[in-house]
């Protein structure tokens, strides 16, 4: 089934039911989806087929929400981007993909026009909020116009069977080139019905939505969870942790989602509140994308009385598995019990099953894994084995079922709750002339859980200043992907068999 003909039932129950409520403005359900199908429309109109791939770098906004429902609905391929990749990295994208249709701002479309002039076959419309034209031959136009202009009472056929893809997702990948996996609607509808269970969604919660909307968390995680329980989302553009305290009691919140760096600054920003928030209306405070250490589960319970409910997922995998509902079984550093319809084994590296409380990587299988890496059978290969996918995650099964993960052996940094490859901005780094080569390592940061650093060795003669090397990262990369430090070094450890040895250079940054 297609996800949005799913979902277009609650649109129907709960017609005068509020639904999103951002800024000033509320939406009723009735009212969504009509917004929902008008776009649709506008995108039939202009010729899009199912299939065809469709990126979406916007802000946060109930206009990215109906975009991204309408392309599913057309049985077309949503895409969404962080609307801070630079040009090299949206050019990437959009190639890879050979994606058909662009939806951005003109502010961002004026920084990396130059780097996707090349794509030929490449259409824009520009989602400002005002109308707004370009020169630009890619351009069709504005997203407002394109909308109004379409045919009214456009009625979805919801093509797509529940094995199409509805979503293509950009990880990182370790080689530093990203890949695009492909979820199904079948794996979207699988993992929106367990989660609707396992944290017993009901109509009457309202969800406080500050996470970003390009990112499975904040996107198939939050909304589709809201979507399909006929709850309501106050909905923020930005974080920020005052403003969370007073919305949880003004809002009447009752579910609440976030990464460990936001339940830090939430912490951090207790002593400094006027009065103590009433919480009595929440039920659920939830984390995930990386790790919540043992201290922020505790600081959080003794402020707050609230035990948060820590689960794990991925982009490829959407979740695996939670920490139950009731609050006295939910254990710091354990990301829970399996969920309903995932299965998950360990395993060592030559592949054998491991027992309880031993570590190995974890494996996963269900509804809920996605079906591939987009045109790139080595690397969907690589990452199955007898339909288990290979996480990368290193972690172990408790006699009780429960899973602990310990650390990942994929190379990889989570800064914030965003992936960071190192080799991504190694790559980056080391096209810079002056330098011979790097190392990027993962440190660890109270605040974002880890941050990046890289050390560098430079070329003999050709040394720059080191914040040069941080602004050109910056010119083509994602903020967050940036080192926040680099560091000099003669040359880059190895070991014998001319391994980098990070862990040494990660033993030099130690305070
Ligand atoms: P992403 O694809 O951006 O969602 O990142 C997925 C990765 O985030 C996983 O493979 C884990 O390494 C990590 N991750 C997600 N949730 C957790 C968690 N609760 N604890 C530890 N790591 C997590």
């Amino acid at each position: 089934m297609n996800l949005v003909q799913l979902l277009s039932q609650n649109f129907a129950r709960y017609r005068h039911k509020p639904v999103i409520i951002f800024g000033e403005r509320t939406w009723i359900y009735q009212d969504f989806e009509r917004q929902v199908t008008d776009y649709a429309s506008m995108l039939h109109h202009i010729g899009i087929k199912p299939g065809d791939r469709i990126a979406i770098q916007m802000p946060k906004s109930v206009e990215f929400l109906f975009l991204h429902l309408a392309i599913l609905s057309i049985g077309a391929i949503s895409l969404p981007l962080n609307p801070d990749y630079r040009g090299a990295e949206i050019a990437y994208f959009l190639a890879d993909s050979t994606s058909n249709l662009l939806f951005t701002t003109s502010d961002r479309l004026a920084q990396f026009q130059t780097e996707i002039q090349h794509l030929s076959d490449l259409k824009i419309i520009l989602t400002d909020r005002h109308n707004s034209s370009s020169s630009d031959s890619h351009v069709l136009g504005s997203l407002i116009d394109l909308v109004s202009q379409s045919p009214q009472g456009f009625i979805p056929a919801y093509p797509s069977s529940g094995g199409d893809i509805a979503m293509i997702c950009y990880t990182s990948g370790t080689t530093g080139r990203s890949k695009g996996a492909m979820i199904s609607h079948r794996n979207l509808i699988a993992n929106m019905e367990a989660l609707h269970e396992a944290w017993q969604w009901q109509e009457r919660d309202r969800l406080l939505h500050v996470l970003p909307l390009f990112h499975v968390h904040g996107l198939n995680v939050a909304v589709l969870g809201c979507l399909y329980a006929g709850a309501t989302m106050i909905m923020v553009e930005k974080f920020d942790p005052n403003f969370v305290w007073r919305a949880l009691e003004k809002e009447q919140i009752s579910v609440f989602m976030a990464v460990p760096t936001i339940y830090q600054r939430l912490i951090n920003s207790w002593q400094g509140l006027a009065s103590i928030p009433d919480l009595s209306k929440v039920r659920l405070f939830i984390s995930g994308s990386a790790p919540l250490s043992d201290r922020q589960f505790n600081d959080f319970e003794k402020l707050t009385n609230f035990r948060i409910l820590e689960r794990y997922g991925m982009t490829e995998t959407g979740m695996n598995a939670s920490n139950p509902i009731e609050p006295e079984l939910r254990l710091p550093k354990s990301v829970g019990f399996p969920l309903k319809g995932v299965e998950i084994q360990i395993v060592d590296s030559h592949g054998k099953t491991l027992g309880n409380d031993e570590v190995g990587e974890v494996w996963i299988r269900g509804e809920n894994v996605f079906q591939g890496y987009w045109q790139m059978l080595d690397k969907t290969t690589e990452a199955f084995v007898d339909g288990w996918f290979r996480s990368g995650d290193l972690g172990y099964l408790d006699p009780l079922g429960r899973l602990h993960l310990v650390s990942r052996a994929k190379e990889l940094i989570i800064t914030g709750g965003f992936n960071v490859y190192p080799k991504e901005v190694e790559n980056v780094i080391e096209s810079h002339e002056s330098v011979k080569e790097s190392a990027v390592i993962g440190i660890p940061d109270q605040d974002f859980g880890e941050k990046v650093v890289a050390a560098i060795a430079f070329h003999e003669g050709l040394q720059v200043p080191l914040e040069d090397l941080i602004k050109h990262c910056k010119s083509s990369l994602a903020p967050y992907k940036c080192p926040k430090h680099i560091f000099e070094v003669p040359e880059i450890p190895r070991n014998a068999m001319g391994k980098i040895q990070k862990h040494l250079l990660k033993l030099s940054t130690a305070p």
